[in-house]
């Protein structure tokens, strides 16, 4: 059974404490696999710990390292973490034998004492071949493996591998890759989460997700692969070969580690806004705004609302409520669907399908934008990508079945 591993903020520490208590609602069918919660929320709703264990749920602190790369606000509340640092730092900066292993001694005993019950070693991003970071990541591997020696610590161990687009072409493999993979070998075989940056975009997504799922399969080899921050290209990932996907509730869909570690140079804001609402057959969430005015056409209503009567009884106003509960349930239901398909063609018929039906949508959306200033206009980028590869690999695996 493909995994769901949701990314919990602190505004969502009570639903998820409802979602793993109900035993009866479409959540308690639906719940996640995993939880996983940003180091800094970890540390200030130690509830959410409480409630994983409870549930007898993984959990995760991710301790976004990557942000040791860019200048960090001084009221950022990752930057006060005791690993953490507000400036921006280049591999010659963490560079040393023991900076490194006090940032993974800090980094994992954090994890630990805030109940964390696979622990993340500490990652970077790599962006590009040659720009030093594939070293301070085989090393921060290494100095992971000496601390669970060294503190006779047994807990199960992920790596993530935070890889700009450029790097899943497969003639980067041999200078990024395949190194990462071998200092991965060190701790056995263990879960990898994959944060590959920025796949959705740019003339050709289809080819970069295309290079994503050859990735997928070759680290798949050695290690199982799990899709970090991919709510967009997630299940295109678990047909492809990845045991599950990570995404936030309405927000934290789509891999840009650069962007999200920049975004902590302001000043903290306070809110985040009006939360997106997922669409089923979008495959991805939308604009509050956007989803009330949509919704007022009738051409377009059917196709938005929830059509699982026991997970949004009340129809349109459910979603334009608190739909979060809706959106574990939803994601977490196509990927049984894409299980119980019992092909790896018919896997990718299904995907066929339901991405052609977004993309339908997708573009009556955006001709009811072009005169509706209150309809954001719907990148489609994720929705073809993932449309094109679907139908290129339901004939490659219909060719080689035949
Ligand atoms: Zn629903």
């Amino acid at each position: 059974m493909a995994e769901l591993v949701i990314r919990v903020s602190g505004q969502d520490a009570a639903l998820i404490d409802r979602v793993c208590r109900s035993r009866r609602s479409p959540a308690a069918t639906w719940r996640p696999n995993r939880l996983v919660v940003d180091a800094h929320v970890a540390a200030t709703h130690p509830e959410i710990a409480d409630t994983a264990r409870r549930a007898g749920v993984s959990f995760l602190v991710d301790p976004l390292t990557h942000y040791l790369q860019d200048v960090q606000h001084a009221a950022d509340p990752w930057a006060a973490l005791a690993f953490a640092d507000p400036s921006a730092n280049t591999p010659a900066d963490l560079a040393s034998a023991q900076r490194q292993e006090r940032l993974v001694a800090d980094c994992l005993s954090f994890q630990i004492a805030h109940g964390a019950s696979t622990l993340i070693a500490p990652y970077v991003h790599i962006d590009r071949i040659g720009d030093g970071w594939v070293d301070i990541q085989r090393r921060l591997l290494a100095h992971t493996r000496r601390f669970l020696d060294h503190n006779n610590v047994r807990m199960p161990v992920m790596a993530v591998f935070g890889l700009g687009w450029r790097l899943l072409d497969r003639v980067a493999w041999p200078a990024v890759l395949n190194p990462l993979l071998e200092a991965a070998d060190l701790l056995g075989p263990i879960p990898i989460a994959l944060a590959a940056a920025k796949v959705d975009q740019g003339a050709h997504p289809e080819r970069r997700l295309a290079d994503l799922l050859a990735t997928v399969g070759h680290i798949s080899v050695r290690h199982p692969v799990l899709a970090w921050n991919q709510g967009t290209l997630g299940e295109a990932c678990v047909v492809g070969g990845a045991f599950g996907y990570e995404v936030g509730i309405g927000w934290r869909e789509r891999c840009d580690l650069r962007s999200a570690s920049a975004a902590h140079r302001r000043p903290p804001s306070g809110g985040a806004g009006a939360r997106p609402v997922y669409v089923d057959n979008l495959r991805r969430s939308i604009p509050k705004p956007s989803l009330r005015m949509l919704l007022t056409d009738r051409v377009l209503l059917p196709d938005l609302v929830c059509p699982d009567l026991p997970c949004c009884p009340a129809g349109p106003s459910a979603l334009l409520g608190d739909a979060r509960a809706h959106t574990i349930t939803t994601r977490a239901r196509t990927l049984a669907e894409l299980d119980a398909a019992e092909t790896t063609a018919w896997k990718w018929q299904l995907l066929t399908q339901l991405s052609a039906q977004g993309l339908q949508i997708a573009a009556r959306i955006n001709a009811v934008s072009r005169v509706q200033k209150a309809v954001t206009r719907f990148d489609t980028a994720a929705l073809a990508a993932t449309h094109a590869v679907a139908a290129a690999n339901r004939r490659a695996a219909a060719e080689r079945a035949a």
